[in-house]
């Protein structure tokens, strides 16, 4: 098992969750994980930055020392988020699910359900809470703002 399913297991996102968090198909990152296809370095990078852990971990078979690191991380990340939990609040037309990362200035990301498209998207706590102009990528597509109706 290399580190990306290890990973993807403890935080319980599904390969189809991970695959819409980077852009890629589901049977992509299945790919990765059973060694058919190594893993881009631009998805690499940012596996990185969401899961704020070196690039290494995602594609090595991960050893014990590896694996106790990880879920010391994830119990710091567990801590933080509910610190800042806004998952189950509604924002205009958006839906919380759940947290995805922190940016550098300690800013939060959050996967949301668009109500009029049923498309995810991931916002900005800031913009969600202010109501700047963070597009649904799907209603944006159309031609839709965010606050579509
Ligand atoms: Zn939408």
């Amino acid at each position: 098992m290399i580190g990306l399913t290890y990973i993807r297991n403890l935080y319980n996102e599904s390969l189809d969750d991970i695959g819409k968090i980077l852009g890629v198909s589901k049977q992509s990152v299945h790919q990765w994980e059973m060694g058919l296809r190594p893993i881009p370095d631009e998805r690499l990078k940012q596996l990185g930055e969401i899961f704020n852990l070196k690039e290494q971990y995602f594609n090595k078979e991960l050893t014990n020392n590896d694996k106790i690191y990880i879920l010391e991380q994830e119990i710091i990340r567990l801590k933080f988020i509910k610190m800042h939990d806004i998952s189950g609040k509604s924002f205009n037309n958006f839906k919380v699910l759940k947290y995805v990362k922190k940016d550098t200035k300690g800013r939060t990301f959050w996967k949301c359900l668009c109500n009029c498209c049923g498309n995810m998207v991931i916002i900005r706590s800031d913009n969600l809470k202010n109501g700047n102009s963070t597009k649904c990528i799907k209603c944006g597509k159309i031609g839709r703002t965010w606050k579509c109706k």
